[in-house]
């Protein structure tokens, strides 16, 4: 079950309907976001939307009417009131025209409000062969040009994983296709600093900032002897790596992971932007 908010209008799926020009459809012109909600209650609502301004920003898209992006949050959520969902927000390039004339179109706005899932407390993942480029000029945003994490995924999934993890051009650790990851070497948690050309995860700066990790530039290889690796994004909150490629990591989570996750538990339940 889904609501949408389309237009400045609430449908169900089912009508709503966007341009089959749309530029988010034709070339990856766009960007989202994907926000956690808890009985009604949207999390860290403003960090979310504060980067769907700047991926839009990057992709020189029109910058969108926050406010408005709010009140749609605020009505599909009202409307489907779920104990566990996600808020879907993607902000496209609409059908203009492309290059110097974008943004005489007016930009689509699309929020969805659908039900979330509990994810297991650890998983598998692979290395992806194939660098992500932290200089590129989509490094950093969040937007609907994912096809390469989809290829990643892809691979993952192949290998009886749930993600798949990139090192950048320089090789060092960098991201997942959908999560930001987290080391521990000699009981001290690291994790890739934004300049490696990871996104800058919601949850990641939570957890750097209520665990005390320090963001260290790492080679992709820490991945064969840190002693334990966890994944953050709002899907996974934080979860535990018990293998990547062929190497086991028993007893995952390990202490550290652990504390890291009581710690998100516990203060994300307090009122993070209600
Ligand atoms: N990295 C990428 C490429 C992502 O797409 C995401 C989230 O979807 C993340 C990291 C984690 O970000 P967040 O914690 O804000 O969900």
């Amino acid at each position: 079950m889904a609501l949408i908010w389309l237009d400045g209008e609430l449908r169900d799926a089912d009508s709503a309907r966007v341009s089959v020009f749309d530029h988010g459809l034709t070339v990856g012109d766009g960007v989202f976001e994907t926000i956690k909600t808890e009985e009604g209650r949207p999390f860290a609502l403003t960090r979310h939307l504060d980067r769907l301004a700047v991926s839009a920003a990057g992709l020189g898209l029109p910058a969108p009417d926050l406010d408005d992006v709010r009140r749609a949050c605020a009505a599909v959520v009202k409307a489907l009131p779920l104990p566990l969902g996600r808020l879907r927000v993607t902000y496209t390039g609409g059908v203009g025209p492309l290059g110097s004339d974008r943004g005489q179109a007016p930009p689509t706005l699309v929020v969805a409000h659908v039900e979330g899932a509990r994810l297991p407390e650890s998983t598998a993942a692979i290395t992806v062969p194939w660098p992500r480029n932290e200089r590129g000029a989509l490094s950093g945003l969040k937007t609907t040009s994912y096809a390469e994490n989809v290829i990643a995924l892809a691979r993952a999934r192949q290998a009886a994983a749930s993600e798949a993890l990139f090192g950048n051009t320089a090789g060092h650790l960098c991201e997942g296709t959908g999560s930001n990851v987290f080391v521990v070497i000699d009981g001290e948690l690291h994790t890739p600093p934004l300049s490696s050309g990871c996104l800058a995860g919601v949850t990641r700066a939570l957890v750097v900032e209520w665990s005390g990790a320090k963001e260290t530039e790492l080679p992709l290889g820490v991945l064969r002897e840190a002693d334990e690796i966890f994944l953050t994004s709002t899907a996974r909150d934080v979860q535990a790596v018990r293998r990547v490629d062929d190497r086991e990591l028993p007893g995952a989570p390990g202490p550290v992971t652990a504390e890291a996750l009581r710690v998100f538990r516990e203060r994300s339940a307090a009122d993070i932007d209600p």
